[in-house]
């Protein structure tokens, strides 16, 4: 692990520093010379939402470096402009949204320029006939689905953080929802992209339903985290606005009949608008400390959303799966308060209190998940009791789950608290890999997961890799993220 820099080091360090050479030249590319220098701007795009740089940032520390500017361009003109420059100069650059990513994605580790996207923030149309939106990238999340709303659709994708991300961010993270397993994934929802690539080209793929010309250059940029070029502006599926929402919670007498429950719901083709099983600890706490039925510990609530027929006819169905399980209708008071705050931090408080707080979310087929469940928890609590490590299960398929786990871990000084925590994510990770399951759902790689990245894709990596040197090749677009190389080609 490198050093930390203190900030108020960085600060005075950087006092009196002359401004980088090729500053005023950066400030002639974009309308209003939204580019700067200026430290306070640097300093607050140093780092995102990852928590290890949240407690640096607790103990006045940057998470690892500070960014050399800030530029802000208007439209895919200025953009195409600022990413010519860049790569003619041959300087690193970070594609921004909202900075709302949990893997350092948008950290600075080299002096790059951050390319903040949030002056792009339009919704430039609503095609009713095709049920599509086009977007400029840097549109917050939340603005994006409330214009929707206005005029009676929605995107159907509710990431927690839908406030705090832009839909450039949704799609650069492949990201995922509340509602994924009624609407799938950001993957299921892209049908159009603009991408400025490194060079300054400008790729357009069109909005069309499908198509069979070869590999989709649409998913060649989902989950790019940056690092293959920055996209522009997005079309999506939208979906009229449901007529009904019926949501139920259930218990259940154990973790594997909820489990083999929600494999059922899926198997059997129903669509819940939400699902969320809670594990015991996360089920107590969202009963209020309070089990609803001594021998039900497994709290899970359901909603069905669309035309009334339909969702009451899926609600039904998939009770009577719950029931073949075991389960026990409850109250739906944990609905309506996950609901009222699903958009919300839950880790703030926690963090700011100076205790340790983390979440790493998994996936795994059903066959794996109840004994990677019990056997990561049962390691970690082993080495360090004083933890605790829970998991719910809210986008569920066919053939698996993502299993989002909650480390949580009392105040202590960062140099006894670290080493915990690097190897609570080593244990997690590489117990996952052992047994079948992928280090990612949907939170990516950004800089923190570089590690484990070659293992996850084997010889894909290279096959990645030799992507990003073929269309960037001085590594130019946020380099050291994804599992690339960090150095600049001369
Ligand atoms: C409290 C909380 C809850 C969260 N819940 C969810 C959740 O439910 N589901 C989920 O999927 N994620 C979740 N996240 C993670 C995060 O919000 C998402 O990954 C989000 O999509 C990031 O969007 P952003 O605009 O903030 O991106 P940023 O953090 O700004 O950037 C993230 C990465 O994408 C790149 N990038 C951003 N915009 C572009 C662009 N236009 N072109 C190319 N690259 C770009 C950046 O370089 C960086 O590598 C959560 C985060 C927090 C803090």
């Amino acid at each position: 692990m490198k050093a930390a820099i203190s900030i108020d080091d960085a600060r005075k360090n950087d006092d009196g520093v002359s401004s980088p050479e090729w500053l005023d030249e950066l400030q002639t590319l974009t309308s209003s010379s939204r580019a700067t220098d200026d430290f306070e701007q640097r300093l607050e795009h140093s780092r995102d939402r990852l928590p290890f740089g949240r407690f640096r940032h607790r103990s006045k520390q940057l998470t690892v470096g500070l960014p050399s500017a800030v530029v802000e361009p208007a439209d895919i003109e200025e953009v195409t402009r600022v990413v010519k420059f860049a790569n003619d100069h041959k300087l690193p650059i970070i594609p921004y949204g909202c900075g709302s990513g949990v893997l350092g994605g948008t950290v600075s580790l080299n002096d790059e320029i951050i390319v903040g996207l949030g002056r792009m923030d339009r919704l430039i149309e609503i095609d009713e006939i095709n049920c599509v939106a086009h977007v400029e990238a840097g549109m917050n999340g939340g603005a994006f689905e409330a214009a929707l709303i206005e005029r009676g659709y929605t995107c159907g994708h509710y990431p927690q953080s839908l406030n705090m991300s832009t839909v450039g961010g949704w799609a650069a993270c492949r990201g995922s929802g509340q509602s994924s397993s009624r609407y799938g994934n950001i993957e299921n929802m892209i049908v159009g992209m603009k991408v400025v690539l490194p060079d300054g080209e400008l790729l357009v793929v069109r909005h069309v339903p499908r198509r069979s010309v070869g590999p989709s250059l649409i998913e060649m940029f989902i989950g790019s985290e940056g690092t293959l070029g920055m996209i522009v502006e997005l079309t999506l599926r939208i979906w009229r606005l449901p007529a009904c929402e019926i949501s139920h919670v259930v218990v259940f007498p154990s973790l594997q009949h909820g489990l083999d429950a929600l494999r059922d719901v899926m198997q059997a083709e129903i669509r819940p608008a939400i699902v969320r099983l809670y594990d015991e600890a996360e089920s107590l706490r969202w009963s209020n400390g309070k089990l609803a039925v001594e021998t039900h510990p497994i709290l899970c609530t359901l909603a069905f959303s669309g035309l009334q027929a339909v969702a009451e006819a899926e609600a039904s169905a998939a009770l009577g799966i719950c029931e073949d399980q075991g389960a026990l209708l409850v109250d739906d008071a944990p609905f309506r308060t996950w609901k009222k705050i699903r958009f919300e931090s839950y880790s703030d408080e926690y963090v700011n209190s100076g205790g340790f707080y983390d979440t790493i979310e998994v996936a795994a087929p059903w066959s794996v998940l109840p004994g990677m469940y019990a056997d990561i928890r049962a390691t970690v609590i082993e080495r360090y009791p004083a933890v605790q490590i829970n998991a719910h299960w809210s986008h569920v398929y066919s053939d698996g789950a993502c299993m989002y786990m909650t480390v949580k871990f009392p105040a202590m000084p960062d140099d006894d608290a670290f080493p915990i925590h690097a190897d609570i994510w080593e244990i997690v990770t590489s117990m996952c890999l052992d047994m079948g399951g992928t280090t990612s759902h949907h939170h990516g790689i950004g800089y923190f997961r570089n590690k484990w990245f070659v293992e996850e894709l084997n010889a894909g990596h290279g096959v990645i890799s030799k992507l990003k040197e073929t269309l960037d090749p001085h590594l130019i677009l946020n380099p050291g993220k994804l599992g690339m190389r960090q150095g600049i080609n001369p």
